[in-house]
């Protein structure tokens, strides 16, 4: 059985004093929650104050993304093992926002997780059509390209999640439905199973992410193939991301 994971990205969002706030309320009521992995992924300026509130608890710590190189003349950025040194095990590639704001390539983001992975750590892999794509029927297209864009076989695939993230609902308040959720992730289960093979695409969890709130995650986290959501807005919220994070635990103990 998959364990389910609930991964907040903060995105850009909380300064010292409001993130301290957060984790505190969220170590409080999610440090001990069982059944369920709790991934927080605050911005880069806040990793090293956010692994000291979480250690002690199972609350791991992700990175919302990395460049590419080891070092050098990348002004703003930082680096994998700059982040891991924070104490990070889990860093995002290839948000929507990254590719659709920062114009990240999929060249770029197979480097990327080539990165993630040479240094030991676990990637949260994106993928996501937007909503032009989705009426034109190419769902599957973008979703399967996307993927072989940076997910091959030398991948470990137990460093690997992916995250389907449709760009038409994060941050709009706009849900797929849990039939759709579950279509697309089906279906990306089953390329894993061509990249891999069908005992390690059963061994990777697929998160959902795109609106999800307290009110619909049981749902989608029910589904068969969606093992935990990852948060945006409502993880802000350390009440609303608790509420999330309980809604995984239910799935995980009536799908003993
Ligand atoms: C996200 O940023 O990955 C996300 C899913 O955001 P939201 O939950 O706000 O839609």
């Amino acid at each position: 059985m998959r364990k389910p994971l609930v991964a907040g990205n903060w995105k850009m969002h909380k300064t010292l004093a409001d993130a301290r706030a957060l984790i505190g309320s969220i170590c409080e009521g999610g440090g001990s929650i069982e059944g369920v992995d709790v991934l927080v992924c605050p911005p880069a300026q806040l990793l090293f104050p956010m692994a000291k509130a979480v250690a002690g608890t199972s609350i791991m710590m992700g990175a919302q993304t990395a460049h590419e190189a080891l070092e050098g003349a990348f002004t703003g950025e930082i680096s994998v093992p700059m982040i891991k040194d924070t104490g990070c095990t889990h860093i995002i590639v290839g948000h929507s926002e990254r590719r659709h704001v920062f114009g990240e390539t999929g060249e770029q983001l197979a480097k990327k997780v080539s990165a993630v992975m040479e240094h030991g750590l676990t990637v949260v892999y994106c993928v996501g059509e937007t909503i032009e794509q989705r009426e034109a029927g190419q769902t599957n297209d973008v979703v399967q390209r996307q993927l072989s864009d940076a997910i091959h076989a030398g991948i470990p695939a137990d460093r690997l999640l992916v995250a389907y993230e449709p760009v038409w609902a994060i941050g709009t308040g706009e849900t797929a439905t849990p039939e759709q959720a579950q279509n697309v992730h089906q279906f990306i289960r089953s390329k894993l199973a061509e990249i891999y093979d069908q005992p390690r695409s059963e061994s990777i969890r697929l998160l959902y992410g795109g609106s999800v709130k307290p009110g619909n995650a049981r749902d989608l986290m029910a589904q068969p193939d969606i093992d935990g959501a990852l948060v945006g807005g409502a993880c802000l919220v350390a009440e609303d991301f608790l509420a999330i994070i309980g809604a995984a635990a239910s799935t995980s103990v009536t799908s003993v």
